[in-house]
């Protein structure tokens, strides 16, 4: 197994859209694999294929469901077939560190997809695995936590990053 470098703000493949996978074999089962190893490191709770430099529409996600419960989770060719409700949840993510912002989102999702296996998946999720598709789907759709943030909000991030940098 391996730990994948995690490509952070303002890199450009965060802004690429993922495709759609069509073949499910023996590399794919490795890269999931390798998906889970570098969230768990990252001590993440969802991680997307474009964060890691692949454009393949594929995430994983890890969260906690009540106590004691974690729903570990990975979905190939997502697609949210129902949504409804809002939800205003403190984001981070693991390729804007040291940024955190409210984003609105559904409440309740279904998504469709396939699992690891190629086998199709149908998965409800609410609160917080809920939020943490719907942010691990922006990925692959090139969308950051950044477009959701105001104007006035990046501006402070991007200065950061520079003062770092110098
Ligand atoms: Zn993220």
């Amino acid at each position: 197994m391996a730990v994948y470098r995690i490509y952070t703000y303002p890199e450009r493949i965060l802004k690429h859209k993922a495709k759609e996978i069509k073949n499910i074999n023996g590399g794919l089962q490795e890269f999931i694999d390798n998906m889970y190893e570098t969230l768990h490191f990252a001590s993440g709770v969802g991680l997307a294929a474009t964060q890691v430099g692949k454009e393949n529409a594929l995430f994983v996600a890890d969260v906690p469901v009540g106590e004691d419960k974690r729903k570990i989770i990975a979905v190939i060719n997502p697609v949210i077939v129902e949504s409804e409700g809002e939800s205003s949840i403190e984001e981070g993510c693991l390729s804007v560190p040291n940024f955190r912002v409210k984003v609105k989102r559904a409440a309740r999702i279904v998504i469709k997809g396939y699992d690891r296996n190629g086998k199709d998946l149908v998965l409800e999720a609410t609160d917080l695995l809920a939020t943490v598709i719907q942010h691990e789907m922006d990925h692959l759709n090139g969308i950051t936590l950044m477009d959701h943030a105001s104007l006035l909000k990046r501006d402070a991030y991007i200065k950061s990053l520079k003062k770092e940098s110098k």
